[in-house]
């Protein structure tokens, strides 16, 4: 069998490559391992997908912290405002939440993919599902075609490795692009797992003291060793049974993986801000004043509300302050190291959960040797990847499928007009 573009994957990047391949005229085959398409998507953003992000180009790059800045030539051929239109021009009303996230209104993943599929299919894509390809094939200067696990053999002018990273390899995404990409030259820089949770050996974490609680609008940061402030994120969190997780724990995990690794060390410090939009010494007041006016009543009583209940019984303990006693005998210390532990709560990590169980995948094929205006290999022409396979990724928010969508567009773009140039010849 000949066809003009083959795309293995069909994840969002490989979705959007068969179409925008497709659209250019020329033969297109997708083929996937698994029994459907878009397993990953369907279960992003909470079952709701997160389709993409609003925000302008500066901030969406600021919130790719993977190699975001090679994001600027992808982006200027397909954007999230370009997402957006192709969805809406689809039928896919979609609606704008916090923090620029962007959501279909039915609030479900299936629709998104379903759209996708109904779209592919209408392009007349070829599409081969239970199929995993075994090989690529290439020789000195270009690729040639792949073979599947039946053994039958297809050509092609180019092939879109769109095979994702290696996390949730249940959704079909085992890492099975990396090897190829090494064959036709191409560096494979580390991989490590990203927007995963965060464990840590420290007692009430062992003991489960606040397993369950969620803190809202906090601050968590990563520290150094000398303990400076590697990274800091806001918004929410909740402790677990193994340590923490929640979107500013999964913010922070790529932080602590590279101190861990850079410091050599097997623990790392962090710290949580649980009231960050007051200073310690203006908290300290604002705690002060209040048992000033309530000087009969119990500690515990004035506080309440400060921060989670549960939170602020753990800081008693911790501190040995008798939550019973009466604010005016409330030493200014003793209000001193209460605003402390609540303004810079320090506990140590040792890592984080693995990297099949982190949400997306760090490092891939090096972006050094991609042309990032079409996405085509600097090494084997016709070769052309995209999506999470590739060493880029961003933080949850839709920034990872803003980036499968307009790396596959891209990269389906160019490979769908390489293949109409050979016609052309
Ligand atoms: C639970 C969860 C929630 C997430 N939420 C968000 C979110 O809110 N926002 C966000 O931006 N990102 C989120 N992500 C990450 C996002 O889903 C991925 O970055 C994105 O799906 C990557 O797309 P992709 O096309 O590169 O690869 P994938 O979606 O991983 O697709 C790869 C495809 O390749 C196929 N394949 C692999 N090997 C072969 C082979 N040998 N032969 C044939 N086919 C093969 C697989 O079957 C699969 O269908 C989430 C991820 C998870 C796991």
């Amino acid at each position: 069998m000949k066809v003009d573009v083959i795309v293995i994957g069909g994840g969002p990047s490989g979705l959007m490559a068969s179409i925008a391949a497709a659209k250019q005229g020329v033969k297109v085959l997708l083929l996937d391992k698994g029994d459907k398409l878009g397993r990953k998507l369907a279960i992003s953003g909470g079952g709701r997908c997160n389709v993409t992000n609003r925000m302008d180009q500066a901030e969406l790059i600021a919130h790719i912290p993977g190699n975001g800045r090679f994001m600027h030539s992808p982006f200027s051929v397909f954007n999230n405002e370009n997402i957006i239109t192709f969805f809406e021009n689809l039928g896919i009303e979609l609606k704008e939440e916090d923090r620029g996230r962007m959501f279909p209104v039915t609030d479900k993943a299936t629709t998104v993919v379903e759209t996708l599929l109904r779209k592919v299919k209408e392009l007349g894509v070829i599409i081969r599902t239970n199929t995993a390809v075994k090989k690529v094939h290439f020789d000195e200067e270009k690729v040639k075609g792949v073979t599947v696990m039946s053994g039958e053999r297809i050509d092609a002018t180019s092939v879109i490795i769109a095979t994702g990273g290696k996390s949730v390899p249940q959704t079909g995404s085992t890492g099975d692009g990396y090897p190829w990409a090494k064959q036709a030259g191409h560096t494979i820089t580390e991989l490590y797992p990203t927007e995963v949770p965060i464990t840590s050996n420290e007692p009430f974490i062992r003991k489960k003291v606040l397993q369950g609680l969620s803190l809202r609008d906090i601050e968590l940061s990563v520290l150094n060793p000398k303990g400076k402030r590697i990274k800091t994120h806001d918004g929410d969190m909740i402790f677990t049974h193994f340590g923490i997780s929640g979107p500013t724990a999964l913010r922070c995990s790529q932080y602590v993986v590279k101190a861990l690794k850079k410091f050599d060390t097997s623990t790392i410090d962090m710290v949580i801000d649980s009231m960050p939009k007051q200073s310690e010494e203006q908290l300290f007041q604002t705690i002060r004043k209040m048992l000033t006016y309530e000087p009969k009543k119990a500690l515990k009583t004035i506080t309440k509300g400060l921060i989670p209940e549960r939170l602020l019984h753990f800081f008693f303990e911790r501190l040995q302050l008798d939550p019973t006693k009466a604010g005016a005998s409330v030493s200014n210390e003793e209000v001193r190291s209460l605003a402390n532990i609540i303004k810079e709560f320090r506990f140590a990590v040792t890592g984080t959960l693995s990297i099949e169980k982190a949400f997306v995948t760090g490092g891939g094929v090096s972006v050094k040797e991609i042309h990032p205006k079409t996405m085509e290999s600097k090494k084997k022409s016709g070769l052309f990847f995209c999506g999470e396979v590739v060493d880029i990724h961003g933080y949850t928010g839709g920034y990872n499928i803003t980036v499968a969508f307009s790396t596959g567009f891209t990269a389906g773009k160019a490979a769908g007009e390489k293949s109409k140039h050979v016609y052309e010849l």
